[in-house]
C-alpha cells in the first residue's frame, strides 16, 4: 500500500521558490497498476522521487507498505529502496563500463554472496529475454535491450513495488510494448504494485488506474476494472 497525505514539496532556485507538489494525497492498494499522466513540469517525477524515498518533503506524510518514508533516516530509506522498490528510468541509467549481468547484480552487491547473486542475475536476465546477452556492455545492446536490463535490475531485489518514470519514452512502440508486457507480468503474476509515469495516453488507458496531475495537484484518479 502506498499512501500520501497532503504532501507539499518546493524547490528553491536562486531567489525563486518552485512549488512542485501542492498538497498531494493518494492511496494505492497493494497490487495496484497505476499510471500517472500530466504535462511537462506538473510534478510527476517529483512524486516518483518522493514515493521512492529519493527526495525529502516539506510537509505531509508518505507511507510505503506501512513504513513512514517521511520520517526515516537515510540508512533506513536505503534498506526500503533495496527491499521493497525497483526503479526504472527513461534513460535506462545503466553503468556503461559494466556488463548486463553486472548491472543487474548492482543493487545487491555487498548484500548477497557473489555466486548466488550471479545465478540470480542470470535468471532475471533470462526472464526478460536476454539470457544470451549476459556479458554484453550496454553499448553493445539496443535501447530496448538496455531497458530490459534495467527492468531485470529492478526485479533482482524481488520488490513489492516498481516505480517507472517514462520507461518507454526512448523506445519505439514494439520495444516499448515488450517493457509494458514485463511490467504487466510483474503485476499479474507476481502480484506486484506498478506505478508508471507516461506521456503515452494509450498506455494510461490500458492501466487499471489513471492519475492525472496538473500544477502539482492530482486533478483526477480514475479506477476501472479491466476485463
Ligand atoms: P516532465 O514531464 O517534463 O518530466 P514532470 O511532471 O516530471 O515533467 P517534475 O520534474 O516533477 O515535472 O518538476 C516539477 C517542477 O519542479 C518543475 O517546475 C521543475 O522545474 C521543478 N523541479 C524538479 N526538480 C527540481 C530540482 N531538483 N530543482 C529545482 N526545481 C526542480
Ligand atoms: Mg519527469
Amino acid at each position: 500500500m502506498i499512501r500520501l497525505k497532503d504532501v507539499v514539496k518546493s524547490y528553491k532556485v536562486g531567489d525563486n521558490q518552485i512549488n512542485a507538489l501542492n498538497g498531494v494525497s493518494l492511496e494505492l492498494e497493494e497490487g495496484s497498476y497505476a499510471t500517472i499522466v500530466g504535462p511537462s513540469g506538473s510534478g510527476k517525477s517529483t512524486l516518483f522521487h518522493i514515493i521512492g524515498g529519493l527526495e525529502e518533503i516539506d510537509q505531509g506524510e508518505v507511507w510505503v507498505d506501512e513504513e513512514p518514508i517521511h520520517q526515516l533516516k537515510d540508512k533506513e530509506l536505503a534498506r526500503i529502496r533495496r527491499e521493497q522498490i525497483g526503479f526504472v528510468f527513461q534513460q535506462f541509467q545503466l553503468l556503461p563500463t559494466a556488463s548486463a549481468l553486472e548491472n543487474v547484480m548492482m543493487p545487491l552487491l555487498n548484500f548477497t554472496s557473489s555466486k548466488t547473486l550471479r545465478d540470480k542475475a542470470a535468471a532475471v536476465l533470462e526472464r526478460v529475454g536476454l539470457g544470451d546477452r549476459l556479458d554484453h556492455l550496454p553499448s553493445r545492446l539496443s535501447g530496448g535491450e538496455q531497458q530490459r536490463v534495467a527492468i531485470a535490475r529492478a526485479f533482482i531485489t524481488e520488490p513489492k513495488v516498481i516505480l517507472a518514470d517514462e520507461p518507454t519514452g526512448n523506445l519505439d512502440s514494439e520495444n516499448g510494448m515488450k517493457i509494458i508486457q514485463l511490467l504487466e507480468d510483474f503485476h499479474q503474476k507476481d502480484g506486484g504494485t506498478v506505478v508508471m509515469i507516461t506521456h503515452d495516453l494509450n498506455l494510461a488507458e490500458r492501466a487499471e488506474q489513471k492519475i492525472s496531475i496538473l500544477d502539482g495537484q492530482i486533478v483526477s484518479h480514475d479506477r476501472r476494472i479491466l476485463t
